[in-house]
């Protein structure tokens, strides 16, 4: 077996990821706190919005003003989330410095988020990592519902191999691996790490757990002991579909802080931070939120950095 990774990089997808699955709508004004105690605790990777009809998701109407209030910082990356290449014309105009696109393998899942095919899906991705590397913006593609689809149910690894495969032709930096759903187990995980990086040797992959079935963190796991060195995770693990009482977000990021820094993997993340906002959250969402270490605290006490 190889060692463990010495660090591992967390993208905090709560303001985007965590939010838009909320039943309220958070004030900018409050998102823009929640992207600054964020950065205050560490975290450079900031998945800070999507760029996608607001109709549909009146969470993120306000995705422009986000990104204007937000302070130009060399050493934190402005995470997009884009469907289409008018979302990435948004993102790119709106002063984000990192894009990411979604591409779902299931073709009844993309129609339903995305209203294209898959295939449409990537064609767009493609272009719009074109256009990224015209404009000098970092661009990096998720592979959505890896694990299995609502709609469709197991997804065979070969599909996740073959969508891979398609969108890696546009060189992206790094490929997501997606739960979209939550109903991953880390076998699942050991065994479409492997056979991704066997197609793709050398691409630089990241995973994106949802805790609905409590799988996110034996998930995030398999992940690192896999070597994948770079994991989404929301703080309190907000985030969950409205309509499904039972649904829960990402991973919560202190939950999964607090578990790599026992382990000795660093993330340079300030634990203490973390839960601090876990509970501000609270306040601001009138409810608590799933994640543990927000409700039991960290151990030992004085375990501040991780
Ligand atoms: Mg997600």
């Amino acid at each position: 077996m190889t060692p463990l990774p010495a660090t591992v990089e967390i993208v905090e997808v709560g303001p985007r990821d965590g939010l838009q699955n909320e039943p309220t709508v958070m004030p900018t004004a409050a998102k823009v706190e929640f992207i600054g105690r964020a950065m205050a605790a560490g975290l450079r990777r900031i998945e800070v919005a999507s760029f996608v009809n607001p109709k549909r998701v009146p969470q993120m109407a306000d995705a422009e003003a986000v990104l204007a209030q937000l302070p130009r910082r060399a050493d934190v990356q402005y995470v997009g989330l884009v469907l289409n290449r008018k979302g990435f014309d948004r993102a790119l105009a709106a002063g984000c410095t990192e894009v990411g696109m979604a591409v779902v393998t299931s073709d009844t899942f993309n129609r339903r988020n995305q209203g294209v095919s898959t295939d449409e899906s990537i064609a767009a991705w493609l272009d719009i990592a074109r256009a990224a590397r015209a404009a000098g913006l970092r661009a990096q593609v998720t592979v959505s519902t890896a694990f299995g689809c609502p709609f469709e149910g197991e997804i065979p690894v070969a599909r996740v191999v073959e969508v891979a495969r398609r969108v890696a032709e546009a060189e992206p930096f790094e490929i997501a691996l997606a739960d979209t759903i939550g109903v991953g187990v880390p076998s699942q995980v050991t065994e479409i790490v492997a056979r991704v990086r066997e197609a793709l040797p050398g691409v630089a992959l990241r995973c994106h757990f949802h805790n609905t079935r409590n799988t996110g963190l034996a998930n995030a796991y398999a992940a690192v002991e896999a070597g994948v060195t770079v994991l989404d995770a929301s703080i309190g693990g907000i985030g969950g579909c409205p309509f499904a009482p039972a649904a829960t977000g990402n991973i919560p990021t202190e939950d999964l802080v607090y578990m790599l820094a026992r382990m000795g993997i660093r993330t340079g993340v300030d634990l203490e931070a973390l839960i601090a906002t876990g509970r501000w959250l609270e306040g601001e969402l009138g409810r608590a939120v799933p994640g543990a270490l927000v409700k039991a605290g960290s151990f030992p006490k004085a375990r501040a950095i991780a």
